[in-house]
């Protein structure tokens, strides 16, 4: 079994037909590891598909935001206008969709998580080695996906020591080792590699590779400006920041 693990889609629906198309032919299934929506103009349509499409998903802090679950004054100024813009694009059945969601997930050795696995509805950010590393007796899985921060990376743990790689392509599973991947983010990166990013996970082959996909970027900024969203939020669309 293969799966295509999405996280932090935003609303981008430009980028997410894009990841799909390309996992199409490289995976079986989809695991979505929340922030579906906010930022991005499409928050709709990219509920609609990924409840469609995702074997599993779990909540992000955007949609607690979005779902009254989460105070908006948690929120940068950017990420409150563009909550509150989706909370009434959305109808009461997106809603509660997105309040419904768990925070937690496990998908055969897995476990899914938007932010740390430590206590996932503190939505602490895994940054730097010792973030990832720290992380690991909060979880019992082999591997633990995550996103939120929008930046790939992964860290791993066994007999020969801690490890930490910011910018991975793929990752094969040692013998004895745990690992947290980072899979990045599909609808707004910010690593500045404006392509859309995403993993794929091969279970029996313990091996995730991470993708980058070019994606139309240019229409993702005209709706983000046309719905009336902060322009900042297109603007970084073509940074990738
Ligand atoms: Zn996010």
């Amino acid at each position: 079994m293969r799966y295509a693990i999405l996280s932090d889609v935003h609303g981008n629906l430009e980028a997410l037909r894009a990841v799909l198309a390309d996992a199409a032919s490289r995976a079986d299934g989809v695991l979505c590891l929340g922030d579906s929506v906010g930022y991005g103009a499409d928050p709709g349509a990219c509920v609609e598909i990924l409840d469609r499409r995702s074997r599993a998903i779990v909540a992000g802090n955007h949609e607690h935001g979005v779902a009254g679950l989460l105070g908006l004054d948690w929120f940068n100024g950017w990420a409150r206008a563009a909550a509150e813009w989706t909370r009434e694009r959305l109808d009461d059945d997106h809603r509660a969709w997105l309040g419904a969601l768990p925070l937690v997930s496990q998908v055969g050795d897995a476990t899914l998580v938007h932010a740390s696995p430590e206590a996932p509805d503190e939505w602490e950010y895994l940054v730097s080695p010792d973030d990832g590393w720290s992380a690991f007796p909060h979880f019992a899985t082999r591997w633990c996906f995550v996103g939120h921060s929008h930046v790939p990376g992964v860290w791993s743990l066994g007999s020969s020591g801690p490890e930490f790689e910011p910018r991975p392509t793929v990752i094969g599973a040692e013998a004895g080792r745990r690992y947290i991947v980072n899979v990045g983010s599909v609808g707004q990166p910010r690593d500045r590699d404006p392509r859309a990013a995403y993993g794929i996970w091969d279970m029996d082959a313990g091996q995730v590779e991470l993708r980058r996909v070019t994606y139309d970027v240019q229409s993702a900024r005209d709706k983000i400006v046309a719905a009336g969203l902060p322009r900042f939020l297109a603007d970084r669309l073509a940074a990738g920041t």
